[in-house]
C-alpha cells in the first residue's frame, strides 16, 4: 500500500498545547480559592466544560466561557468583577500564547512531504487554530489544512477525498487515541500515535494495540520507518 497522504494533527503533536490549559486551570483555581476547594473546582468545570461543548465547540474561547460559568455557579453569583476580568485575561492569554514546534519536529515535517502530501488536520477554533499555525512558522511544509469541528470517522473520509486521495491510502498522526487514532481506523486508513505526556480527560481512550494497521511511536520522525514496511 502506497499512501499518498498523510493527516498532522496539531495541538501537542506539532506544538504544547495541553500545559498552556495546566497553568490557566492552576489559575482558576486560585482566583476561585475561597468559594471551593481544588478538586470541587476542577470537577465542576469539567462538567460545565462537558455540557458546553455541544454549544462552544472545542478550543480556549469555549474554555474561557466554561471558565465564567463555573466563577459564577461556585460563588452563587458572589464571584467578584475583578476576578471575572483576570479569568477574561488568563483566557486571552490562551490565544496569544507564543507558538513553538516541538523539539525534531521540523526535520520530521521535512522527511515526511517527500514520501506523501501533508495535511494539516486539527479541531477546534477556526481562527485561533490559523493564528497558530500562522506563528509556528510550519505552514509552508502543509499542502492542505483543515480545521474541523470533530474527528469522526465520516469527518476522515471526506477530507482526505477532498485532498485527492481517500483514508484508505492515507496515515493520520497525533496525540490522541480518540481524535487521531480511533476514528482514522474505522474509516479504513492508518493512524500512528505520537503520545504527549499531558493528556486532556476529554482525549482519554484505550489504545488499539494489536491493530495492523495502528503503531505507537515515540517521535514524528519515526513515522518515516513505518512508512517503509507500509509499502
Ligand atoms: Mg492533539
Amino acid at each position: 500500500m502506497t499512501i499518498n497522504i498523510i493527516g498532522i494533527d496539531a495541538d501537542d503533536t506539532l506544538w504544547h498545547n495541553e500545559p498552556v490549559f495546566r497553568l490557566t486551570h492552576k489559575r482558576f483555581n486560585e482566583l476561585l480559592g475561597e468559594f471551593a476547594d481544588e478538586d470541587t473546582l476542577e470537577a465542576k468545570l469539567a462538567a460545565v466544560e462537558r455540557e458546553n461543548m455541544k454549544t462552544y465547540g472545542y478550543g480556549a474561547k469555549g474554555f474561557t466561557l466554561s471558565m465564567l460559568q463555573t466563577a459564577m455557579e461556585v460563588s452563587d453569583g458572589n464571584v467578584s468583577p475583578k476576578v471575572l476580568r483576570e479569568i477574561l485575561d488568563a483566557g486571552r492569554e490562551m490565544m496569544t500564547h507564543p507558538i513553538e514546534p516541538l523539539p525534531g519536529v521540523e526535520e520530521a515535517l521535512k522527511q515526511l512531504k517527500d514520501r506523501a502530501r501533508l495535511v494539516l488536520i486539527t479541531k477546534g477554533d477556526l481562527f485561533h487554530q490559523e493564528s497558530k499555525l500562522a506563528a509556528s512558522g510550519l505552514g509552508s511544509h502543509f499542502s492542505g489544512v483543515e480545521i474541523v469541528s470533530e474527528k469522526t470517522p465520516d469527518i476522515y473520509t471526506k477530507a482526505f477525498a477532498r485532498h485527492g486521495g481517500s483514508a484508505e491510502s492515507s496515515l493520520m498522526t497525533g496525540n490522541s487515541v480518540k481524535s487521531d487514532i480511533i476514528p482514522m481506523l474505522k474509516a479504513g486508513g492508518y493512524a500512528a500515535l505520537v503520545p504527549y505526556p499531558l493528556v486532556w480527560w476529554a482525549e482519554a481512550a484505550e489504545k488499539p494495540d494489536g491493530h495492523p494497521r495502528y503503531r505507537e511511536v515515540s517521535a514524528l520522525g519515526l513515522v518515516n520507518q513505518w512508512l517503509d514496511e507500509i509499502g
